[in-house]
Order: structure tokens, then sequence, then C-alpha cells
């Protein structure tokens, strides 16, 4: 199969990588020439583990190209995959300009049979969109009833993967959901993704608003699902309960499910947020309400800075002359991406009250540094961020910091405090360490 992929970020390099070890010809297409430059001399421009060792392979194997050129990616391709950015415009809506602009330009291009596949995250009707800007500019090439007009049908095939396991979830879907009225595009999905779904997982069909919705609905579920156990644990910091046991307590019912149920310091990273806000924009222009949506973003942003509260009351509201190392910026383990971290948000109000911060992240430092640039100091590894701080604060739990070496935490830090956004430590090891310890959901240990 010849494959174009138009957009590298983490969607579609994974998307291309994995259908290049599939046997298809994948042409890789980005507007972005100093990423195509370096995935050209073979660097991989994101942090994804296992992704290099494809995307390498397929590189040698001849399956996989990049190009800054989309007519070079699309001529020779028959299904065209969209996985391009759908960021939150001015009023929360996802900003479609960029598939919109695409969609225009294959219309300007395109000379034979393609199957348009939308793979970014869209509203309900984008599908729709994308196939009146194409044949619009069809038109003005072709008459409608030219013989030589190319066909094409527009594909919603949402994407599922999450960061840091892109690549197995690529590879072993839970679930592909295809949106197509089209049969013609249904074999060629069917063909196409069959390689991935040989335990027997399905391939879903349906239409194509369907297959928009189910996108958003399994999203907003997910941070709906986070935001409940953060409340929770809200109630339990109140009224002397543990959250570990209450999650546990529920999580065995199999109805709630394990997974998906640990409190911490509120979701971000480049989709939950907006597409919570998408969903619950696009469900007030259908007319309604989804009020949940309103309590679960208002409840996270509050979450997000959860810890600031408890470093004031511990130094006081002035932070000023306070060192505080952070452990973790990336907004979740596995990923050097930084999009709506809270460690961003608890950094700024951390230096706003005056505090210094020493940050030590494994992957996520450069991206840090190319946002917000000197406002923090950067370590070279987990404990020299340590040195002569007044506490320990943790936005992320990458599982270097899960087991350290707490003698040397001890040793560095000015006075033996940690607060965990993250529930990393047992309450008991750490009161028999002697820290002072405050986490999400439980007491704080004195
Ligand atoms: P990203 O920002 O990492 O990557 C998008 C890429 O598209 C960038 O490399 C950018 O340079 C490129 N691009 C922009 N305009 C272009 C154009 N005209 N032609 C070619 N390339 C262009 O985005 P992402 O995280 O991969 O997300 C892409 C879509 O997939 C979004 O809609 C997102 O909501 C959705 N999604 C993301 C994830 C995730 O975990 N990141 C998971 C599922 C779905």
């Amino acid at each position: 199969m010849n494959i174009a992929v138009v957009g590298t970020g983490y969607v579609g390099l994974v998307t291309g990588t994995c259908l290049a070890e599939s046997g298809a010809n994948v042409i890789c297409v980005d507007i972005d020439e100093e990423k195509v430059a370096k995935m050209k001399s073979g660097i991989v421009p994101i942090y994804e583990p296992h992704l290099d060792v494809l995307f390498e392979r397929n590189i040698k194997a001849g399956r996989l190209h990049f190009t800054t050129d989309l007519k070079e990616a699309v001529e020779p391709a028959e299904l065209i995959f969209l996985a391009l950015p759908t960021p939150p415009g001015e009023d929360g809506s996802a900003d479609l300009s960029y598939v919109l602009q695409v969609a225009k330009d294959l219309g300007g291009m395109i000379e034979d049979y393609k199957v348009v596949i939308d793979k970014s995250t869209v509203p309900v009707g984008t599908a729709d969109k994308v196939h009146e800007t194409l044949a619009n500019e069809l038109d003005k090439r072709f008459d409608r009833d030219d013989q030589n007009r190319p066909e094409f049908d527009v594909v919603s095939n949402p994407e599922f993967l999450r960061e840091g396991f892109a690549v197995d979830d690529f590879m072993k879907p839970d679930r592909v959901v295809v949106g197509t009225s089209s049969d013609r595009a249904r074999k060629l999905m069917d063909e196409l993704y069959k390689p991935f779904v040989r335990q027997g997982n399905p391939v879903i069909f349906m239409d194509e608003k369907s297959a928009e919705l189910t996108k958003y609905a399994a999203n907003a579920f997910l941070a709906t699902k986070i935001t409940f156990m953060n409340e929770v644990a809200n109630v339990c910091e109140r009224v002397g309960a543990n959250v570990d046991k209450v999650r546990i307590g529920i999580g065995s019912d199999e109805r709630i499910g394990k997974r998906f149920l640990f409190p911490g310091i509120g979701y971000g990273g480049s989709c939950f947020p907006k597409d919570v806000q998408a969903l619950a924009k696009s469900s007030k222009e259908a007319d309604y309400d989804f009020r949940i949506l309103d309590a679960v973003m208002d409840i996270n942003q509050t979450q997000k800075t959860a810890l600031v509260p408890r470093i004031k009351k511990y130094f006081g509201d002035s932070l000023k002359g306070k060192k505080l190392a952070m452990w973790g910026l990336a907004f979740k383990p596995d990923t050097d991406d930084i999009r709506e971290a809270p460690s961003l948000y608890i950094i700024d109000e951390l230096t706003k009250a005056g505090a210094e911060v020493i940050a030590y992240d494994p992957e996520a430092m450069d991206n840090v540094r190319g946002q917000i640039g000197d406002k923090i100091h950067y370590a070279n590894d987990q404990y020299e961020a340590l040195n002569d701080a007044d506490a320990l604060v943790i936005c992320t739990e990458w599982q270097i910091f899960r087991s350290p070496d707490f003698t040397a935490i001890k040793n560095k830090l000015k006075e033996p405090v940690i607060f965990d956004g993250r529930n990393l430590y047992s309450l008991d090891s750490m009161e028999e360490k002697g820290f002072y310890y405050t986490s999400i959901g439980r007491q704080t240990v004195t």
C-alpha cells in the first residue's frame, strides 16, 4: 500500500512508522523544514519509547520517507492520513484551519482516487467539511461530470494512542474506529488495519459523525474519571481518609475498573484539556449544556496548582529566598511533551511568590527551556537539583523517582521536606525516614 501521512508530530510520525513496519510504503510530509531535515538524517524529532528502532529499520528498508513537499507525498499514495494539529481556538472550539488548508491543497493537486483519512481529533461534522473543501477545489479544476475528475472519500479514523506507549498502542490497539459511508474506503481501511488486529481486537466501522464523537467522548470520560478521583482525594484529606485505600476499594469493582483512578495534580497534555473544552463548546453549539464538562475543567485547573497552598502553608506566603527542587516537568512520564503540564502552572505561581526553582526531568527540559527559558534553573540529574534546596516538589511520576536514594535526598535538602503531587511514596516509609511529606488525598506526615 502507498500511504502519505501529513503532519509528523506524535500521532503522524508514529502512524507513518508503524504503517511502514507493517510493510506499507510511507511518505511523511511536514511543513517544519528543520524537523524534516532531522528525520531525513535519521533523527527521531520527538521522544517516544521504542519509536527509534522501528524508525531506523523502516528507513533502512526503504519504506519510510520524509519530505516537505505535499505533492511529492500525495502523488503515489492511495491513502492520505491527516495528522495535523487541532489546537483550541480563542473560544475553546477546535481550530480546523490546519486540516481544512490541507484539504484545500489536496483538492488542488490530486489526480486519481484517494482516501483522505482524518486522524486528528476533530469535532463532529469535520469529515463533511473536509469533503466539501476538497470538492470545491476540484470544482475549479474539473466539471462535476468530467471523466478525469478524480474520486475521493473522506474517512474519520480517530487515534487513541497514548504518548509514552504510542508504538505499542498503534501496533496492538484495543480497537480501531473507522467512520465511513463508502464501501470502497471501508475495504481499504479493513485491509490496512488487518495486521494490527490479528489478536482479535475489533475494527469498529460506523458513520463519520459517530467516529468523530467517539474520540471526544473517550477523552472526556477519561478526564472525568481522573477528576472524579481528584475530588475523592480532596474529600479524603478533609475527613482523614486515605485515597490509596479508597482507590483500591472501588477499583476492584469490575464496573469501575482499576485503571485511571490515581489522584494527582490534574491532567495535562495536548489532548485531554483541549478535547474536553472542544466537546463542551461543540455541545453548546448544538444547543446542549454538557454541564459535567464545565465542572471537570474548573476542578482540573484548581488541581494543577494544589501543591502551591501547601508549600505556602509550610513556608509562609512569601517564598522569597526559598529554593525549591522540582522533579518532573513533562505532563506525564515517558514523554517530552509539556503542553498544559501542571509543572508549568506550579512554576509560575512559585516564582511569582519569589521562589527559585531548580528542576530536573529526564526528557522534557529542552522543551521547557524553549518555552520559559531562564525563569528556572535546570539540573543535570535528579540529585543535583536538590543541592541546598529547601524542599522537593514532585510533579511527574517518572519511574526513576519512585525508589530514590532517600539518604541522599535528606543530606542534600536543607530540611527533609517533600511535596508530592503524584503520591510516589508510602506514608509509613516517609514517617520512618523522618520526612515532612505532603501528597494528594492522604494525611500529611509531619
Ligand atoms: P503535533 O503538534 O505533535 O504535530 C503536528 C505536526 O503537523 C507538526 O509537526 C506540524 O509541523 C505539522 N503541520 C502543521 N501544519 C502542517 C501542514 N500544513 N502540512 C504538513 N504538516 C503540518 O500534534 P499531535 O500531538 O501529533 O496531534 C495531531 C492530532 O492528533 C491532533 O488533532 C491531536 O488532538 C490528535 N491526537 C493526539 C494524540 C497525542 O497523544 N498527541 C493522541 C490522539 C490524537
